[in-house]
């Protein structure tokens, strides 16, 4: 009995250290999962590597095949992980944690991609030059009195097409049009710049209000330069009129050839525990998604907001209507 019992430790012990590792394939920034992957290992002895990718992560997935060395994909948007199952590069997972931890609204309903973290597409208002009370739909932003006092990003970039997908779903192709050519209408200055340039605008006096991510308020309170801009701001929660704040995610996918298949999942589980959930919320300024666990009290401090209830997959089943739109208003030109 006790030679079976040091044969099974002695087994146990081996395993992990012949194929101890999961690699990532990331659009985020590797020192954002650096606590997560740190923490995971800790847990598990299972080692991470992260390949980070500033685009092409499909073309690269598919161009290796069966012998990608990547496990899992990491990146935000749900168009840019719907391309990747849409692209046939991912594999579905049964598993009740990741049933238990992840809502139906943020998981592919084929099970193939998991939301980890949300983000809202919010106003940033100018605290001196703006009434609050002032903007609270998006279908404000149409309205004739923001003329000249808008700022954003491009309307190609994929947050803001995702946003006007959801201005499809909520007022169909013909009023998603007229609300884009308003919008249009009330810019200040030509697209340009990242979401943190619009709040900077603000502060410099060239519009009063701008589109943006809720993490970036985050992201400039901690950098020296930025952290004037951000104070100079208020964090808006927009709704639509017949639905909640535009929320996106950030998630994970397994890919169809991943070679670490068993430390993969355990990795993607570990990552939906309200814990890591926290963890990784904290560190880029995001919501987390698994039942019971809370944002930081930086992110709660901005306010609460209903999430809009609009399924993610039916966002980014709109995403070439949307670009249409786009196009044909010429929002960017
Ligand atoms: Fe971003």
């Amino acid at each position: 009995m006790k030679s079976l019992l040091s044969a099974i430790a002695l087994s146990t012990v081996a395993i992990p250290a012949l194929a101890d590792e999961v690699n990532i394939y990331s659009y985020r920034q590797p020192e954002l999962l650096a606590p997560l992957t740190e923490a995971f290992t800790e847990e598990t002895g299972i080692n991470v590597n992260v390949a980070f990718l500033n685009k092409g992560m499909v073309e690269r997935l598919s161009a290796e095949g069966k012998r990608s060395p990547a496990d899992l994909v990491f990146t935000v948007d749900i168009a840019r992980l719907s391309a990747v199952v849409d692209a046939g590069l991912a594999q579905p997972i049964e598993s009740e944690i990741l049933n238990t931890n992840v809502p139906d609204q943020y998981r592919d309903p084929g099970k193939e991609w998991w939301g980890l973290t949300t983000r809202a597409r919010i106003i940033y208002a100018s605290k001196s030059r703006v009434d609050p009370s002032d903007v609270t739909t998006y279908e404000d932003l149409a309205d004739p009195k923001w003329k000249g006092r808008i700022c954003t990003r491009a309307g190609t970039h994929a947050y803001n097409v995702a946003l006007l997908s959801a201005v499809i779903e909520h007022q169909g192709l013909e009023g998603a049009k007229t609300w884009l050519e308003g919008v249009k209408a009330n810019l200040a200055r030509k697209p340009q710049g990242n979401d943190r340039a619009q709040v900077k605008a603000i502060w410099a006096g060239e519009c009063d209000i701008a589109i943006g991510n809720t993490y970036y308020m985050g992201k400039m309170l901690e950098d020296k330069e930025q952290k004037a801009w951000a104070e100079d701001v208020n964090v808006l929660f927009p709704t639509f009129e017949n639905g909640g704040t535009h929320v996106n995610i950030s998630g994970v996918a397994l890919t169809k050839h991943a070679p670490n298949k068993e430390n993969a999942i355990k990795m993607i589980e570990f990552l939906t525990s309200p814990k890591a959930q926290e963890i990784y919320a904290e560190a880029n300024y995001e919501y987390p998604i698994a039942p019971g666990s809370q944002a930081s009290d930086l992110v709660a401090s901005w306010g609460s907001f209903t999430a809009d209830d609009v399924n993610l997959m039916t966002l980014a089943g709109h995403r070439g209507e949307a670009l249409k739109i786009i196009e044909e208003v010429g929002f960017d030109d």
